[in-house]
């Protein structure tokens, strides 16, 4: 039995939104909606509340029928309200929308993927009779535009010609949402799926691409065309009817209080690090390091806001580089499943969008500009974890600096100026162009990476595949052990009577077991990150201080490299506030301090040791070329060009050589700085083995 009229709403307004329309009279006409919490309207009557969600199309009309009939006190008139249903108890998966769900009120929760700009949209048009100058309104639904068939003048009646008065026709804003499903929702490496969502009037521009919003409303369907004609197939569109954006840090993770006991057990246990570590990637063998490493960045630094507006970021980005075959995929594919909000994704990137954003005028935004978030603005708040690196788009490199430091993406294309958030982590996994990761080479040449975005990472680890016996036989018997105990899981589950007995594979898979489920480690996380804010202790400052000071002493002899730069400094604040949050401690103490420093120490000798003199040399990093490297680049400039010069011309390369060696530089160097030279621009061959100086 139908139960909605405007007469029942208009009771329902009375007795429990009096308050809230009394505001929005104040407001009115600037504000324009009225969100109706969904329990409110379930207390007031729940044969109302199902009636509204089962058919939300007369339901809601009643309601605002009702709301811009309301007598009010002020002298205001309601013409053009909205009421806004919000928080619906159940939110549906999108990707479990079925043909039971269409006409029907739900609600989704995810990312906003793409957003096209506000513009308005024609609701009621006004048709002028070329012929008799009669006005007839025409009101416009979805999709097509209509025109009338004949004039409506009785004494007319004739089929036009028509014209559009744009002054008496009405148009409202409107745009147009692409709502990807939330990472967090997707389990076992699941490609996310979409829904694209209308919405119009001051519901319009409201939200921007990676925000993490619930939409509810009613869901239609559309017919597909094609190019032979209807299709029997229909898309589903949801017209907006209200958006919620969730901004708080991990409000997606429910902690309950039991979890909430063994998370402050956890953290009290002095075993803490060293069960964390083992609970990522256990399948992997070794690289305690890099484990160590990616914990802190789980559970990450602490972002500041300092009064003169600027912003610190408390994210910890890391950079794994090395020879293929060294695990690197499968560490990054563990920091997803571990991190609250991890994305995974490949510089190569699938989508248009890249990693970090883009503005583009497609089908989708009918001939609008849209702005697609990428990657970086997906995880904000989160970790995104980018393999194969080195391979990213041109336009993203430039916006990457951006993205890792202040983390926000900015974009200027046309009609669009925007400023997309990326609060995220930033693991990325990179192959050196060669194949194989060559120690004398410079790390930015060898990934093709600018050294300026190399500088952004707190942490930048080289893995090599280098034979070692005993390595080699710990890690393939850590291996065969992983796959043992599947073996026999796989045959347990598909042999009946196997004979395998449960404690046997237990056993098995004790190796590979992480000390911490991967469900209850990202609640610890998140936890941590939305409780533990700790504070540096004088001790720690102190030893912070000196180790930096240290390094930077062997810089003062102007012949010596710069060994860091004051980014160094900043990553040992941010990975010791890491360190504090681990163990949930308020105070950041020289405990926390010691372990960073053997981290970044550990980074630092693989890094920025210059293979030639063993000193480190903080310009490998920040400008590609080691010190001694430079010297000898700038030697062999010179010899260049004495000699040509001398031979008024072009200097032989075997003069080259062994004026080089007169300066102590080896004749192998010389051919290999040569080619350095020559390919970026310094030198050219002006004919074969003869070359001048640009
Ligand atoms: P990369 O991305 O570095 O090229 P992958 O992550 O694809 O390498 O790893 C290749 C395979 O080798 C994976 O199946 C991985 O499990 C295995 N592997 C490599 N190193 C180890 C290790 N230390 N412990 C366990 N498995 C390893
Ligand atoms: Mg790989």
């Amino acid at each position: 039995m139908a139960l909605s009229s405007p007469q029942v709403w208009e009771d329902f307004f009375k007795r429990y939104y009096w308050e809230s329309i009394l505001e929005l009279a104040k407001y009115y006409p600037e504000k324009r909606s009225l969100s109706v919490n969904f329990s409110d309207l379930e207390r007031f009557d729940s044969e109302l509340a199902r009636e509204f969600l089962e058919h939300p199309e007369q339901v809601l009309k009643h309601a605002n029928e009702a709301l811009s009939a309301i007598d009010l006190p002020a002298d205001v008139e309601f013409t053009n309200t909205h009421v806004r249903i919000v928080a619906l108890p159940e939110r549906i998966q999108i990707r479990e929308l079925r043909s039971s769900n269409i006409n029907r009120f739900i609600a989704v929760s995810g990312l906003i993927r793409k957003a096209t700009e506000v513009r308005p949209k024609i609701i009621n048009a006004a048709f002028k009779c070329q012929r008799c100058e009669h006005v007839t309104m025409m009101p416009q639904g979805e999709g097509k535009f209509v025109e009338p068939f004949e004039c409506e003048n009785d004494v007319c009646g004739r089929k036009g010609p028509f014209k559009l008065v744009h002054e008496e026709s009405e148009f409202i804003d409107a745009q147009k949402l692409r709502v990807q499903e939330s990472p967090d929702d997707l389990r076992g490496g699941e490609q996310p799926q979409t829904l694209d969502v209308d919405v119009d009037d001051d519901l319009a521009g409201i939200v921007a691409p990676g925000d993490r919003v619930v939409v509810s409303g009613i869901l239609r369907s559309y017919q597909r065309s094609t190019q032979q004609g209807k299709s029997t197939f229909f898309d589903l569109v949801l017209d907006g009817v209200s958006i919620e954006i969730e901004d708080k840090e991990f409000e997606d993770i429910e902690i309950s209080k039991e979890e909430i006991e063994n998370i402050l057990a956890l953290g009290k246990d002095p075993e803490v690090y060293k069960k964390v570590i083992y609970s990522i990637a256990p399948s992997i063998y070794g690289y305690e390091e890099v484990k160590e490493a990616m914990a802190l960045q789980l559970f990450s630094g602490i972002a500041k806001a300092l009064p003169d507006g600027t912003r610190i970021r408390g994210d910890v980005h890391i950079l794994l580089v090395g020879d293929p075959g060294v695990a690197k995929s499968q560490l990054l594919r563990y920091g997803v499943r571990l991190a609250p909000r991890g994305i995974y994704t490949s510089g190569k990137s699938s989508t248009s969008a890249g990693l970090t954003a883009t503005a583009v005028k497609d089908e989708f935004g009918d001939g609008r500009w849209t702005l697609e978030a990428g990657a970086l603005v997906l995880a904000d708040m989160g970790l995104a974890c980018v393999d194969e690196l080195d391979k990213m788009e041109a336009d993203d490199r430039s916006s990457m600096h951006e993205a890792m430091e202040q983390q926000t993406i900015s974009i200027a294309k046309a009609g669009i100026m925007a400023t997309l958030k990326s609060r995220c982590a930033l693991l990325g996994a990179a192959n050196p162009k060669f194949g194989r990761f060559d120690r004398y080479e410079p790390i930015a040449k060898q990934i093709n990476m600018p050294p300026a975005l190399l500088s952004r990472f707190d942490l930048i680890f080289i893995l090599t595949d280098e034979p070692s016996v005993s390595r080699d036989t710990a890690i393939a018997e850590h291996i065969l052990k992983a796959h043992y105990a599947g073996e026999l899981s796989v045959r347990r589950t598909n042999v009946i009577g196997s004979g395998i007995e449960m404690d046997e594979i237990m056993k098995a898979m004790e190796v590979i077991q992480p000390v911490i489920q991967a469900d209850m480690l990202r609640k610890y996380i998140a936890y941590t990150k939305r409780s533990i804010f700790p504070i540096i202790q004088d001790e720690a400052r102190k030893q912070l201080i000196d180790f930096y000071l240290g390094l930077r002493k062997q810089g003062e002899d102007p012949n010596s490299p710069v060994p860091v730069t004051a980014r160094q400094l900043e990553a040992l604040i941010r990975l010791a506030e890491a360190s504090a949050r681990v163990r949930l401690s308020n105070e950041i103490t020289t405990e926390d301090t010691a372990r960073v420093i053997r981290i970044v120490m550990a980074s630092l000798k693989q890094v920025m040791t210059d293979p030639e003199t063993g000193k480190l040399d903080s310009d490998i990093i920040n400008v590609g070329m080691g010190k001694s490297q430079r010297v000898k680049a700038k030697t062999l400039r010179e010899i260049i060009r004495e000699l040509q010069d001398e031979y008024k011309g072009a200097a032989p390369l075997e003069d080259i050589i062994s004026r080089a060696e007169e300066s102590g530089i080896k004749k192998d160097t010389v051919e290999d700085m040569i080619q350095k030279l020559k390919s970026a621009g310094e030198i050219i061959e002006v004919s074969n083995e003869r070359f001048r100086v640009v």
